[in-house]
């Protein structure tokens, strides 16, 4: 499949990794929209979060519960922003669920 996350996933392409476990990894994204912008990613191919089922949702709660400890480990745990992107009408671009963290400065109602 030419997905460019499964091919991160899978080590083909490379990526900065800030966690991974065997659900999930966690990786800077490469135009970085605020100071820290970080990609999560579920480890299977899931097209957005209109995929989300009862099959793969535990990769999804992984992914919930492990944000916050990733915001603590890059301290903006204060505040920052979780985002997901669904479809060509909600601005997504990589048709693989992912989760941006946005942090490090200000952010306004839409960025
Ligand atoms: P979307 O627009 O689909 O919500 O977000 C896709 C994000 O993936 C964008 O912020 C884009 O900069 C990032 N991205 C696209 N290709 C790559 C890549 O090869 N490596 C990394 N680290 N990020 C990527
Ligand atoms: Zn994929």
């Amino acid at each position: 499949m030419d997905c460019i996350f499964c091919k991160i996933i899978a080590g083909e392409l490379p990526s900065k990794k800030v966690y991974e476990d065997e659900k999930i990894l966690a990786f800077h994204d490469i135009a970085p929209a605020a100071p820290l912008h970080i990609i999560v990613v579920p480890k299977i191919h899931v097209e957005s979060l209109n995929g989300v089922d009862a099959g793969n949702i535990d990769y999804v709660s992984e992914i919930c519960l492990k944000i916050p400890g990733i915001a603590r480990e890059l301290k903006i745990a204060d505040g920052y922003r979780v985002v997901t992107n669904i479809g060509d009408d909600g601005g997504q671009t990589v048709k693989h669920l992912h989760f941006h963290i946005l942090g490090g400065r200000k952010l306004g109602f839409m960025g």
